[in-house]
C-alpha cells in the first residue's frame, strides 16, 4: 500500500486526511463523518472499526461473521451523502445516503437514512436489527445518564 491513497469515500479526498483518522482512533466529530469512516471500513474490510462504531450496547450482538462476509463479497463503488440532520438535543441524528456496490448478482444501489447516537462524548451508530428497548423511566439503553423517554425513545 502506497502512503497516498484516495479515500474510499471520496475520490478527491486523501485516505490519510479523511476517514484514515477515524480508522486510526480520532473520534467522528459529525455523524457523516461516521458514515463515511463506516463505509471506508467496509471497503476496507476494516471489520473491526465497524465494530467499534456500534453502539456500544448492540456490539455484542452483532452478526461479524456475516458482517466479514459483506464486506468481502462485494466490490464497492461509492457513496453518497444525501443528508444530514442533528436534532435539537445534539444527541440523535440521521444520515441519508446511497450506496452503490456490485457483487455476483450485479451493480446495486441502496439508499438509507441511518441514525447516529451520542451517548457522551462521541458518535455511534445505531443498527435497526438490534432495536432499543426499555421501561420509560428506566435508564436509556444507549448509554447516555438520561432516561430511556428522554433520549432515545423520543427518537427511534
Ligand atoms: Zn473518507
Ligand atoms: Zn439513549
Amino acid at each position: 500500500m502506497t502512503a497516498i491513497s484516495t479515500c474510499p469515500c471520496d475520490a478527491n479526498n486523501d485516505y490519510q486526511n479523511c476517514c484514515g483518522r477515524y480508522h486510526a482512533g480520532a473520534a467522528a466529530n459529525t455523524p457523516q463523518a461516521l458514515m463515511r469512516a463506516r463505509y471506508s471500513a467496509f471497503v476496507r474490510h476494516n471489520i473491526e472499526f465497524i465494530q467499534a462504531s456500534t453502539l456500544p450496547a448492540q456490539q455484542a450482538q452483532l452478526d461479524m461473521e456475516a458482517i466479514r462476509q459483506w464486506s468481502q463479497n462485494s466490490q464497492w463503488l461509492g457513496l453518497e451523502v444525501i443528508a444530514e440532520n442533528i436534532q435539537p438535543d445534539q444527541r440523535h441524528a440521521t444520515v441519508e445516503f446511497i450506496a452503490h456496490w456490485q457483487d455476483a448478482q450485479g451493480r446495486h444501489q441502496h439508499q438509507e437514512t441511518s441514525v447516529f447516537i451520542k451517548p457522551a462524548d462521541c458518535w455511534y451508530f445505531y443498527d435497526p436489527n438490534v432495536p432499543l428497548t426499555a421501561e420509560r423511566n428506566a435508564p436509556c439503553p444507549c448509554g447516555s445518564a438520561l432516561k430511556f423517554k428522554k433520549c432515545c425513545a423520543s427518537y427511534l
